[in-house]
């Protein structure tokens, strides 16, 4: 399932056999990109189905992603969308999204997704500066860290009134936690958390699966 630090390795197990389903394509994605160095940054099963949960909950239907990486997270909310739904998904990878994009084939959703290689505060500003703004339900934020304050403000502005974003990898490990850690990485993650716990434009809240989620609700 892939491990998540906030899990006692003795329960694992147990919550993978009792909760996870994980369709075939899935799974071959997620041991495809197990076998990778950067494995690391593929979320994990079980954040892939509340992330699906999560579009069919809130009925999602046009969705942006900052950081594709080999597309399990794209895969998964593709899946859950309804056949017109949408994702505008960024990434500045050509090695990674091909991977992301055998798999887009294999699961049938390739024609929901647009794909926009390049930096994502500038996709994210060509966006905005084609208006309207508020269009988007859902966006998911997971890539490189030092950048999430820009994505967060970009990804706000087009998120619809009422419409959520989820930010990974908000515990880092446990790392936040830990004020002698000052690496780039460590410390913009805890601006990007203390940003949002101050910011009242926003409904907030911290799911501890994978390596930590922030859900952030537009008002
Ligand atoms: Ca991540």
């Amino acid at each position: 399932m892939g491990k998540s630090f906030l899990i006692p390795e003795s329960l694992a197990t147990y919550v993978e056999n009792s909760w996870l389903r994980e369709s075939e394509v899935l799974r071959e994605l997620r041991e495809e990109t197990a076998a990778m160095e950067t494995a690391g940054m593929q979320i994990a099963a079980d954040q892939g189905q509340f992330m699906a949960f999560l579009i069919k909950a809130t009925g999602a239907k046009r969705c942006l992603e900052v950081g594709v990486f080999t597309g399990y997270s794209s895969t998964v909310v593709a899946l859950a969308l309804p056949a017109d739904g949408t994702i505008l998904a960024c990434d500045v990878s050509e090695e990674f999204t091909a991977v992301a994009r055998k798999y887009w084939e294999k699961a049938g959703v390739s024609h929901k997704i647009d794909l926009r290689l390049g930096p994502a505060v500038e996709t994210l500003d060509s966006l905005i500066a084609d208006g309207p703004s508020g269009a988007y339900d859902f966006a998911f934020i997971d890539a490189d860290k030092p950048s999430y304050l820009a994505y967060y403000e970009r990804v706000l502005f087009l998120l619809r009134k009422g419409g959520v974003v989820a930010i990974d990898n908000v515990l880092w490990d446990g790392k936040v936690a830990d004020l002698e850690v000052l690496d780039e990485q460590t410390v913009a993650i805890r601006q990007v958390n203390e940003h949002l716990h101050r910011d009242d434009r926003v409904d907030i809240c911290l799911v501890p699966i994978g390596d930590g989620v922030t859900l952030a609700r537009k008002r």
